[in-house]
Parts: C-alpha cells; sequence; structure tokens
C-alpha cells in the first residue's frame, strides 16, 4: 500500500529520511558533546536551521557507550550546553570528589542531552535530529547521509555549510579494538565489562596509562580490592591538573590562581617539559609516580585523594606496548612478565582524546569544530557556533578561534598554551564575543567579576592583566622553536 503524504509528514527523522532531499542552513554531523554544544548556542543567538545527525540513535555521543563508573572529570557546574544547566551546583561532601563541585555520571549524562534535544532544541521548530544515520560524504553541490536502519539515503543541501562536529571525538574502550594479540581461554574486557565478570580474578592487569586507566584503577580499590591484586601496565605518565585548580562559582578562586599562574609561568618557561615542572612546582599539575617524569598531556584533572589512592599500587610495569597475552605469558616491549590462569585484564589504550592534525575551524562552508582551549570541550564548540554567529569574515572568525591542538606530548604544551592564550586574549577583547563568554554557563571562570572582592580573583586578574603579553611574546618565541 503507497504511503500517504501524511504519514511521511510525520515527527523528525522520520520526515526527514522521506523527504531524500533537505534543506537546512546548517548540517551538523555528530551529536557529541560537540554538535549539541554547537547547535544549542547557534540557535539560540541566530534564526538559522540546523540538521543534526550521528550514527548513534540519540545524542550524547561516547557517553552513551562509556563504562559505567566513569564521571566527568571536569565539575557538571560548566559542562554541557549553555542553555540549561547540568546537575545542581552541589558540591560533594562525601568520596573521592568531597569538596569538590559535584561530576556527572555517564547516566546523568545521556539523560541530560537527550533531555537538551527534546526539550530544548527540537521546541524551536529550527533543529531536526537524525539518528542511526551516518554521514557519506558530499560537496558544495549537497551532502549525503545513510539510514544504517534501511540503507535509504538523503541528501542534505546546507545554505550555510557542513559543521564537523566529529573531529576531535573520543576513542573509547568499549569500541576499541586492542592493538594486540590474545591467547583464547585469557579474560580480557574493556572497564564496561568489569561490573559483569562470570568469576573473582586472582589479579587485576591494567593496561593504559590514561585517565580510563586511572579511573579504572580507582574504581577497582574504592570497591574493596587489595592494591596487591593490582597490576599496572603504563608507559608514559600523563600530566593532570590538580581538581582543587579547576573548581568555578564559590571555588573560582583556585582557578583564577592557576589562570594566573599559568601566566606567569607561559612568560617563562623554556619549553614544554620545563612548562610542565613549573606548574608542578605551583601545585597545580600532579603526576602518579614521583620517580618519573610525565612525558604525556591530554587535559585531564585528578584530586589529590586519587593519586593516594593510586600510589598504593606497587606493582607496576613499564611497557609502552603490549605485544600479546597469553595465558601463561604477556609479551610487551620490554620483555615478558608473568600472566595466570584468573587474571583479568582491563584494556584501557583507546586513545580517549585523539590527536587531530590542524585545520582551521572556519573554512567557506565548512566549519570543523575543535578545542580553542586547553580542554573544556563544550565550552569551545560553543565558542565556535557564537564566533559564527557574529556574521565576521572567516579571517576573523579564524583569528579568534586559532585551534588548541592536542598532540598528547608535554614537549608540545608551549605551542598548546600559544593557540589557547592567543584565542583566548582576542575573544574577551573582542567587542561581541567578550560579553558573551563572561556570561557562558560553559566558561570555567563565569562569575569571576562577581567574586572580585575575593582576594584571589583580584590579584590573579590584576596579575594577568600586567603580564599576559610577556606570556604571548615567550610562548610565540618557544612555540615556534623545534621541540627539545
Ligand atoms: C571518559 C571521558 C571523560 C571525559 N571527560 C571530559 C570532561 O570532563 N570535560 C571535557 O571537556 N572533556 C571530557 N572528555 C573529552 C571528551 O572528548 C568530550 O567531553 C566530549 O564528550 C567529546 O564529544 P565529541 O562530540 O567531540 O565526541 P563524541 O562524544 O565521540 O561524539 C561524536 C559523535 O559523532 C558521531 N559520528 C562520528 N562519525 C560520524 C559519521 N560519519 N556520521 C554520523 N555520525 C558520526 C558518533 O556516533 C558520535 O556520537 C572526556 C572524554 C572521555 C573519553
Amino acid at each position: 500500500m503507497p504511503v500517504s503524504d501524511e504519514a511521511r509528514e510525520g515527527a523528525g527523522a522520520l520526515r526527514l529520511r522521506a523527504l531524500r532531499e533537505v534543506e537546512t542552513d546548517y548540517l551538523v554531523v555528530g551529536a557529541g558533546a560537540s554538535g549539541m554544544a554547537f547547535a544549542d548556542t547557534l540557535v539560540a543567538h541566530t534564526d538559522a536551521e540546523v540538521v543534526l545527525v550521528d550514527r548513534r540513535h540519540r545524542p550524547g555521543g561516547h557517553w552513551l557507550d562509556a563504562y559505567p563508573f566513569v564521571r566527568l572529570h571536569q565539575p557538571s557546574a560548566y559542562y554541557g550546553v549553555e542553555s540549561r544547566p547540568l546537575g545542581n551546583d552541589r558540591i560533594d561532601e562525601h568520596g573521592a570528589n568531597a569538596g569538590f563541585y559535584e561530576r556527572a555520571s555517564a547516566d546523568e549524562i545521556c539523560d541530560y542531552y537527550a533531555r537538551v534535544l527534546d526539550e530544548q532544541l527540537l521546541p524551536t521548530g529550527r533543529v531536526r535530529f537524525s539518528g542511526m544515520s551516518e554521514y557519506r560524504g558530499g560537496s558544495g553541490d549537497g551532502h549525503v547521509l545513510g539510514s544504517l536502519l534501511d540503507g535509504s539515503e538523503t541528501l542534505v543541501r546546507p545554505r550555510r555549510g557542513i559543521v564537523d562536529a566529529t573531529y576531535v571525538q573520543s576513542e573509547i574502550p568499549s569500541r576499541h579494538v586492542p592493538g594486540f594479540a590474545i591467547e583464547p581461554g585469557v579474560t580480557l574486557v574493556p572497564p564496561n565489562g568489569l561490573v559483569d565478570l562470570a568469576s573473582p580474578a586472582d589479579r587485576f592487569t591494567v593496561i593504559g596509562a590514561g585517565k580510563t586507566a586511572i579511573d579504572t584503577c580507582v574504581w577497582l580499590l574504592e570497591s574493596g580490592v587489595d592494591p596487591d591484586r593490582i597490576r599496572w601496565i603504563r608507559g608514559r605518565d600523563p600530566w593532570q591538573f590538580d581538581r582543587t585548580f579547576t573548581q568555578p562559582l564559590e571555588l573560582i578562586g583556585g582557578y583564577m590562581r592557576l589562570q594566573a599562574r599559568w601566566v606567569e609561568i607561559a612568560a617563562a618557561a623554556e619549553n614544554g617539559r620545563d612548562f610542565a615542572r613549573r606548574l608542578e612546582d605551583a601545585g597545580m599539575f600532579v603526576r602518579v609516580d614521583p620517580a618519573t617524569e610525565p612525558l604525556a598531556f591530554r587535559g585531564a584533572t585528578v584530586s589529590r585523594r586519587e593519586i593516594d589512592a593510586l600510589r598504593m599500587i606497587q606493582h607496576i610495569v613499564r611497557a609502552r606496548r603490549v605485544r600479546r597475552i597469553g595465558r601463561t605469558t604477556v609479551t610487551t616491549d620490554v620483555g615478558d612478565v608473568p600472566g595466570g590462569p584468573r587474571e583479568v585484564y582491563v584494556d584501557c589504550t583507546a586513545a580517549g582524546v585523539p590527536a587531530a592534525a590542524p585545520r582551521p575551524v572556519f573554512e567557506p562552508g565548512r566549519i570543523t569544530i575543535q578545542y580553542v582551549a586547553v580542554g573544556f570541550l563544550p565550552w569551545c564548540a560553543a565558542t565556535i557556533a557564537f564566533v559564527e554567529s557574529a556574521g565576521l569574515a572567516d579571517e576573523e572568525k579564524n583569528r579568534l578561534c586559532p585551534p588548541a591542538v592536542f598532540s598528547g606530548d608535554t614537549a608540545d604544551l608551549t605551542r598548546l598554551a600559544y593557540a589557547a592564550m592567543q584565542g583566548l586574549v582576542a575573544r574577551v577583547r573582542h567587542e561581541t564575543v567578550g560579553p558573551w563568554n563572561a556570561v557562558s554557563r560553559l566558561n570555567p571562570a563565569r562569575g569571576a567579576l562577581d567574586r572580585i572582592d575575593d582576594a584571589d580573583v583580584a590579584e590573579s586578574l590584576a596579575f594577568m592583566i600586567e603580564h599576559t603579553r610577556e606570556a604571548l611574546e615567550n610562548l610565540e618565541r618557544r612555540a615556534s622553536e623545534p621541540p627539545t
């Protein structure tokens, strides 16, 4: 029976598919934190229409497949989208996060993004969402989306351009294929699998050095596993921010002190590694192993309590690559280590925030969402949307949003800091972008000016105003030198 026109006029995604050819202002590919923050700010500040597509069935991106004990590593207070708060701005009183602003779990984040779509974006009548739709490529003439359900294709013609909100997408354990061989009979799980073990383990071997491995080790310890029954295979340790200095609102004094110290160190650092060491001397960067200098930096945060817990794990294997896990032996780039029959291996080797090649944020007909600050992706995506809404030429938009490229390497810290500081200074001084930035809920420094009677805030701001030029001059010089 032919489908009536009325049936084709059904809600949201169905209507998009039935039309086969769709016109809109912006086609946003990816409905994770980047695409959602971008779309939310764009529709709030323009009258643009947006088609938002994702391979997944609903918004939220990697959080939909995250391990169950994951939390944001920053406070919820400045994560998500501009138009809707996430959480209640509560300061936790118990547990590893005591004394800090609450950090949302994956369930809260997924529910949040569903509500943002259903209660904020779709009701504008200017946003259409198509889940289970894969972007297959295109050009100025149109872009092809393929349905992962029935294989049908839709041509989208965006009048203003395509927005790539997949460029810095997260690589997560549950969707990651390990880069090593596994002998049959070995139990290897992503962190997600730890809550579903068939039988208790003699020992856990956690593989990976990044935030996921840290979360996994902390969770095992908090769940009562004896530290002696945890072995940790990790290569390059990461520098991490002490979470004390990433707190907003009532605790913003610490964040402002970090900003002032950052400027002071930027004015003096000789290279990326020196930059990191000076931040450690200032108490703002932390490392797990006091005897090993971290060579990686991805912008994550950790609390001192977590660091203390992690230091209880004594069995560390300093290998950068696991090559093969056998039933009795694990082969690594630094030799073999023993395995055991009831050993559970936890694969935490997915890149998390993978390195992306630099590319301009604004190009004709294309916007590529990237970091334009040191971390805090939703703030970056909303900033890019606001700058887009301001009706400026591409050259000016790119001046306001130079990409801060995370290579993952500490040696690149001066380059990263230079791009981020240059962009921030340009935005803060801009007559339209500056006032928006000061009040955006995604800006970690929001509300600093309302707390100017806090000595930390006042002194830090005064210091930054006086020394930012010196910092930029030194960073520019250092950033152009080859990494040591
Ligand atoms: C465990 C963890 C914790 C983190 N905590 C924080 C934090 O506290 N603060 C912070 O700022 N950052 C944090 N990050 C960094 C993180 O990268 C961002 O917060 C953010 O969630 C990433 O969002 P995204 O939209 O860029 O990528 P993703 O969440 O990966 O979303 C990209 C989306 O694009 C879709 N997609 C990809 N290709 C296509 C295609 N061809 N067609 C259609 N759809 C496509 C995918 O299905 C996906 O849904 C964390 C990362 C991890 C892994």
